[in-house]
């Protein structure tokens, strides 16, 4: 894998929380057991989260002023926190996670938008050893967030194989959301570099994002998405051993949205080859929601070795699931379990 040299200057369509905001108010953010303007939130340089990546987080929707499915994020953080051997329910309880999140929600006047909810190790010595932070860290981030642009939904995304495989589960499970995203990013950025060494201006032909797969070259994810694939009429999706991230998403589409429709879903492994036969693919997040991939590159060494067209744009099956989303996040019965 070849480095680049220069600095990509191509960025994603979705702007990271934080980034906007839409009023002239600065946002304020929930650090450490105080509200702060975005300017004079601040942790310390020996907080474990900064020094090695030593934390969890979560990426959450609000939708008509509620939590989407806020219990589901609690307990994926508390769990994830108890796999890296922190206790967090002893020094924050649940509840008390979640009137944080309320709190960030209303101080920035937020009905639609994203919360960024991070929990570090917190500050300890310069050494390893996690034992010696007595106090976790905890920061919430409640902001507006720009979408991919609508017609990118009905296009469908492009998007690249990475040449980079995932982290081995054995080596740290990707079922922990953890602070440490390097192996995403770097294989996002084989996306970044080949987007930008193909010359690509058009926003709605951009390389956005990646499908990675683990080391036994089975489909696992995206870098920061679940993936998806449907083939006469059944919706498939890896299972968790692939090693990826059990996204809420993913749970919606396949216990909500995938029974409303009558669509039958499959979890089970499946190659490269079998998702380049797919009838329609699409990826899943938070942020991202549900989007379509109409076209998938292979690369080696940022040189494209082929293109496959998976469909015209967003295929019918993937429009209609996004369809019953769309029609959950905006009802008044936003779901919150
Ligand atoms: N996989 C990875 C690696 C992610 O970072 C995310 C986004 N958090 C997802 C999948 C999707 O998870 P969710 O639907 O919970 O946002």
């Amino acid at each position: 894998m070849s480095a680049m040299a220069s600095k990509p200057d191509i960025t994603t369509a979705v702007a990271p929380a934080g980034t906007e905001t839409t009023t002239s108010r600065e946002t304020m953010i929930w650090v450490n057991g105080e509200m702060k303007p975005k300017s004079q939130a601040a942790v310390s340089v020996y907080d474990h989260g900064l020094l090695y990546g030593d934390g969890v987080f979560e990426g959450i929707r609000v939708y008509n002023g509620k939590i989407f499915k806020c219990q589901q994020h609690i307990d994926r953080l508390y769990e994830c926190a108890g796999k890296i051997y922190l206790d967090l329910e002893k020094h924050v309880s649940r509840e008390k996670m979640v009137q944080i999140q309320r709190d960030c929600i209303e101080a920035n006047g937020i009905t639609d938008g994203y919360i960024r909810l991070v929990v570090t190790r917190g500050a300890g010595t310069l050494g390893l050893n996690p034992y010696l932070c007595p106090e976790p860290g905890v920061v919430c981030i409640a902001d507006t967030i720009q979408l991919f642009k609508p017609e990118m939904y009905e296009s469908g995304m492009r998007v690249v194989v990475a040449e980079r495989p995932k982290t081995p589960i054995e080596c740290l499970d990707p079922r922990i959301k953890s602070l440490n995203y390097l192996n995403n990013i770097m294989a996002k950025c084989e996306a970044i570099h080949l987007s930008q060494k193909l010359g690509i201006t058009k926003p709605e032909d951009q390389l956005l994002e990646v499908i990675m797969l683990n080391t036994d070259r089975q489909v696992a994810e995206g870098s920061g998405d679940n993936i998806f694939f449907i083939k006469d009429g059944t919706v498939f999706t890896p299972p968790s051993d692939a090693g990826i991230l059990e996204g809420i998403t993913r749970r919606f589409v396949k216990d909500t949205l995938c029974p409303a429709l009558g669509y039958p879903i499959e979890e089970r492994f499946f190659s490269l080859d079998e998702l380049l036969k797919a009838d329609e693919v699409f990826l899943t997040g938070s942020a991202a929601e549900m989007i379509a991939v109409r076209e998938v590159l292979e690369h080696t060494d940022l040189e494209v070795t082929a293109t496959h067209t998976i469909s015209k744009g967003e295929g019918p099956m993937t429009k209609a699931l996004r369809t019953k989303f769309r029609e959950i996040v905006t009802s008044d019965n936003v779901p919150e379990d």
